[in-house]
């Protein structure tokens, strides 16, 4: 069996950064779930898509024109949507918050399921999302569930969004983080919560390479 490692958990905890950096060292592929959640939120919005119609966002969701090419050195991955880049659109908080959304629908997470499992390619991936561990891949070996306090994870964003020179207030940034984690995990469909058998790292007093070297340990590689 291919092994994975999920990480799960709420925005701003760090998830992206740390399974982007797993996964290098290990020479694993990466699943950014959340990505195709953006950009089905993207690509709905370009077409006129409403945020209610379920059926229509399936659909787009079950179309996605993506593809994710490697960055060059030290570079994150280039998203692209119907073979234009979209790697800044989709990190922009309303394009989080139009995921959270379209995420919340049931037909949408079901056009994207497969998807997603077809990442699982040898030597291994690394999945980060909400329901890697729940949904997605049940069977992982290793399920993390990466959590921060939320204040934690507004002044996290709010230094990652002014390194690159955006202006980005505490106070708005926070609230905006509590009601997407309220949307996540109160849905109806893979609600955010840790797995039965995954393991909780709380990341609050935590640095990058301490959280990343304890999952590598923890994942025997
Ligand atoms: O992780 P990221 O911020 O990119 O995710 C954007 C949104 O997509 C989340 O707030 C969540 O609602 C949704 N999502 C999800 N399931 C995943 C990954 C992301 O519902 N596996």
């Amino acid at each position: 069996v291919i092994p994975v490692i999920t990480l799960d958990g709420p925005g701003g905890a760090g998830k992206g950064t740390i399974s982007q950096i797993i996964a290098g060292k290990l020479g694993w592929r990466l699943l950014d779930s959340g990505a195709l959640y953006r950009l089905t939120a993207l690509a709905a919005e370009r077409r006129g898509v409403s945020f209610d119609d379920e059926v229509a966002l399936s659909e787009v969701a079950r179309n996605l024109d993506v593809a994710f090419l490697p960055g060059e050195e030290n570079e994150p991955v280039r998203v692209m949507l119907e073979g234009t880049e979209v790697s800044k659109d989709l990190r922009t908080e309303t394009c989080g918050n139009n995921a959270s959304k379209v995420a919340a629908l049931n037909g949408v997470r079901d056009a994207l399921l497969q998807r997603q499992r077809d990442f699982r390619e040898a030597p291994g991936v690394v999945a980060d999302g909400r329901d890697m561990g729940t949904v997605v891949f049940t069977d992982a070996p290793l399920k993390i569930y990466l959590t921060a306090s939320a204040e934690e994870r507004a002044s996290r964003r709010v230094k990652q969004l002014q390194g690159k020179g955006i202006d980005a207030k505490f106070q708005a940034i926070l609230s905006e983080i509590q009601t997407r984690d309220e949307r996540d995990m109160n849905r109806a469909v893979a609600p955010l919560k840790p797995a039965d058998d995954a393991i909780t790292l709380d990341t609050t007093n935590m640095s990058i390479p301490e959280v990343v070297n304890h999952i590598i340990e923890l994942a025997g590689e």
